[in-house]
């Protein structure tokens, strides 16, 4: 087992002191308690964002654009020396499948490569206003950041947050979900090692009520990046507007899956599952509603069943797993709930629905058929292996049912013909789309969500963007 870290890392430094409360955390694949983690409090949001504010005002945010760059060099390099550490972390505290764990500790790594890249390709612009003179703009930093992270893919997205934040010149305070404190916390001590200063990036594992609350209300912090539930999203909202602090929300969905009769369907079935089920299905872009057009419906469904009961579920451990077990006791009892749902109101269950090992928290990927689209299968985000299937037959109708969702993060369209695809791509009300495909994340395109999936974009240079304020300047000749 990799050595682990457990106490918070404030100012440089794991806080070792003992008194402070812990929380528990459990293996899912085991349901064994393995390790207990301090829980920050309100008063160490204080001392965090005091530290934060200091390092910022005194070194970070005007140091020169090429040490920064070679600082995040140095992060992206540590993080690549310790991927295995990193995914064994993962895999420990929320069940990820190590393979998984392995991809996405290295995808940590291209996330720093890409943004210390950028620090030199980031800036202004001069701008011929009609008075005369000379105006330039400032993208200039906006000092303490505050991230919150969820915990299904803990490590990338802490990433995907701190590295563009550093980059731009902010500090940062990164909130991981309880369940999943690990890896975050070894991001603050690899970052360090490597040699970020102390205070730029500090790590507060702790409940979402109690240092959730205190950093979206804190003055200091300047803006806050938060990926995880709408619910949750739509109280940050609320708190932030009090002082309208900056907000970026990457939230829930319930994204498309569209096959048109003239896509290479047996490709679109053969990939489709994992679509929905990687992670067990707790993936923000899971495509949970496939839409298949008519004529090739019953094929579809029996290819994609097939290709769903050939995934192995199991211990994470293992190279070849696909799905590990669901992140928490309660986590499964919810899922499980929708299924139960499901069965009350008719729907026909093609495969799975079942607990297919006695010890952990795991659940056989199940596929539904006949759902009525009122129920919450249909309409409500699962976050679990579930996905429901149904035909259509023509695209003015379809257009209609894949928009009627409160969501709209993700999405495929599979067909061979361009001009459909252009126009489903241009229809679809998604922040994220993929032809022929189901990649939804690239570090240098943006990612986030239409509607009740979020506001402001992670990766890319529009996460750098969302990192400054923009200022104005004029020069009188
Ligand atoms: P969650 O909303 O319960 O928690 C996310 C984070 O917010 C955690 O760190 C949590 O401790 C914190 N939090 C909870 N209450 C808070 C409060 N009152 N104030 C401030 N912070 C608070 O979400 P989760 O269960 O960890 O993750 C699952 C959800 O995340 C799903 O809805 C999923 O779709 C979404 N998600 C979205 C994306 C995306 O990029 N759009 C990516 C991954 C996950």
């Amino acid at each position: 087992m990799p050595t682990l870290p457990t106490h918070l890392f404030l100012n440089g430094r794991y806080a070792d002191d003992l008194a402070r409360r812990r929380t528990p955390l459990i293996n899912p694949a085991t349901e064994a308690v393995f390790t207990e983690v301090a829980a920050a409090e309100p008063a160490d949001v204080e001392t965090a964002v005091s530290a934060a504010q200091k390092a910022w005002e005194s070194g970070w945010r005007d140091l020169s654009p090429g040490k920064r760059t070679e600082i995040l060099f140095n992060v992206a390099r540590k993080l690549r020396e310790h991927i295995e550490e990193l995914a064994q972390l993962e895999m420990l505290q929320i069940g990820k499948p190590i393979a998984d764990a392995r991809d996405e500790a290295g995808l940590g790594a291209r996330v720093f490569e890409f943004y210390a890249g950028a620090i030199t390709k980031f800036g202004g612009q001069t701008l011929p206003v009609s008075r005369g003179g000379f105006d330039f703009t400032l993208r200039q930093s906006m000092g303490v950041v505050a991230a919150i992270v969820p915990w299904n893919f803990p490590f990338p997205i802490a990433c995907w947050k701190v590295a563009p934040a550093l980059a731009a010149g902010n500090c940062v305070v990164l909130k991981p979900a309880s369940l999943s404190p690990l890896t975050a916390l070894k991001l603050g001590e690899l970052a360090h090692a490597a040699g970020l200063p102390p205070g730029v990036l500090q790590v507060l594992p702790g409940s979402g009520a109690a240092v959730g609350d205190a950093l979206v209300t804190h003055p200091r912090i300047r803006k806050v990046s938060f990926t995880g539930s709408t619910e949750v999203g739509r109280r940050i909202m609320e708190l932030a507007a009090r002082d309208l602090k900056r907000i970026s929300l990457e939230l829930g969905g319930k994204s498309p899956n569209i096959v048109f009769a003239d896509a290479d369907w047996q490709r679109a079935a053969d990939s489709s599952p994992m679509s929905v089920f990687a992670n067990t299905g707790q993936d923000c872009c899971a495509r949970s509603r496939v839409f298949v057009e008519r004529s090739i419906f019953e094929p579809f469904v029996e290819r994609f069943v097939q290709a769903t009961r050939a995934l192995k579920v199991g211990d994470p451990a293992q190279e070849e797993t696909q799905l590990g077990p669901l992140v928490s006791a309660g986590q499964r009892a919810s899922v499980e709930e929708y299924l139960t749902d499901a069965r009350q109101r008719g729907s026909r269950f093609a495969c799975g629905g079942s607990r297919p090992l006695p010890k952990g928290w795991f659940l056989e990927p199940t596929v539904l058929l006949d759902v009525d689209k009122k129920d919450r299968c249909w309409r409500e985000e699962i976050f679990g292996p579930v996905v429901a299937l149904t035909p259509f037959d023509d695209e003015a109708t379809l257009l209609q049912e894949v928009n009627d969702s409160p969501y709209g993060l993700s999405g495929s369209v599979w067909t061979q013909n361009l001009s459909r695809a252009l126009r489903v791509a241009r229809a679809v009300e998604s922040g994220v789309l993929s032809i022929n495909s189901h990649s939804s994340v690239h570090v240098e395109a943006p990612f986030g969500g239409f509607k009740q999936s979020g506001l402001g974009r992670d990766l890319g240079m529009a996460a750098m963007e969302g990192y400054t304020e923009l200022k104005n300047v004029y020069v009188a000749e």
